[in-house]
C-alpha cells in the first residue's frame, strides 16, 4: 500500500520545487489545503486567473496584463515617467520595493534572476542582451544597478558593466552601505530611497 496517494505525491513534488518550500513545508501546505476543500477550489481559481490574465511585459520584464498586446506593464505604459533612466533589478519583488520607496520615476529592467556559475545561469538567461538592446534603441542616458549585495548580484553587475561599455551610457550603482548579502526586496523603504538617492557612478 502506498502511504501517499499518487495524485498527492505529484502535487508534493511540484510544491516542493517552489522557492522557500522544501519537502516538509510542501507536505504541510498540501495537507492543510486538503482539510479545507473550499480553499483548494479558491486556490485553483486564482492560479487559473493568474495564468490567463498575467504575462511578462515585453519591454521591461515586469508583470503585465495579458489583454495588452504585446503585454506592456503599468510602468512602461506611464508616459509621465522618465524613460531615459533605467533601474536594473533582479526580480519583480525588487521593483515593487523601489516603487514603494516612491523616489524613482524612471523605467525598470527586470532581469528575472542573476548570473550564477554555480547554478549554471548565464548572462543570456537573465535578459542582459535585452537590456543592451534597450540602451541602444531607447535613448537611455543612465542605467542604475539595483542588484543585491550577494556574490551573484555583484557578478551580474560586473557583466552588465562590460556589456554596456562603449555605449555612452552612465552606469550607477546603489550607494554602498547596503548590508552585505542584502536583497533589494528585503530593504526597508527608507534605506532603499537613501541608497537610490546616494547612488554612485561606476562607469
Ligand atoms: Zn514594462
Amino acid at each position: 500500500m502506498a502511504l501517499v496517494p499518487l495524485p498527492l505525491e505529484k502535487l508534493l513534488r511540484q510544491l516542493g520545487r517552489l522557492p522557500g518550500l522544501g519537502p516538509r513545508s510542501a507536505q504541510r501546505v498540501a495537507l492543510s489545503l486538503l482539510q479545507r476543500p473550499e480553499k483548494l477550489g479558491e486556490l485553483q481559481k486564482s492560479l487559473a486567473e493568474v495564468a490567463a490574465q498575467l504575462a511578462i511585459c515585453g519591454r521591461c520584464g515586469n508583470l503585465a496584463f495579458n489583454h495588452n498586446a504585446p503585454p506592456l506593464c503599468e510602468v512602461c505604459s506611464d508616459t509621465s515617467r522618465d524613460s531615459s533612466v533605467l533601474c536594473v533589478v533582479e526580480g519583480v519583488a525588487d521593483l515593487w520595493a523601489l516603487e514603494r520607496s516612491g523616489v524613482f520615476d524612471g523605467g525598470y529592467h527586470v532581469l528575472g534572476g542573476v548570473v550564477s556559475a554555480l547554478s549554471g545561469v548565464g548572462p543570456e538567461d537573465v535578459r542582459i542582451p535585452q537590456l543592451v538592446r534597450r540602451v541602444k534603441d531607447e535613448g537611455v542616458s543612465e542605467v542604475i544597478l539595483a542588484l543585491g549585495a550577494s556574490v551573484d548580484g555583484q557578478t551580474t553587475g560586473h557583466i552588465i558593466l562590460e556589456r554596456l561599455a562603449g555605449l555612452g551610457v552612465n552606469v550607477t550603482s546603489l550607494a554602498k552601505g547596503m548590508p552585505v548579502g542584502a536583497a533589494v526586496d528585503y530593504m526597508d523603504e527608507g534605506t532603499l530611497s537613501l541608497a537610490l538617492q546616494g547612488r554612485q557612478k561606476v562607469a
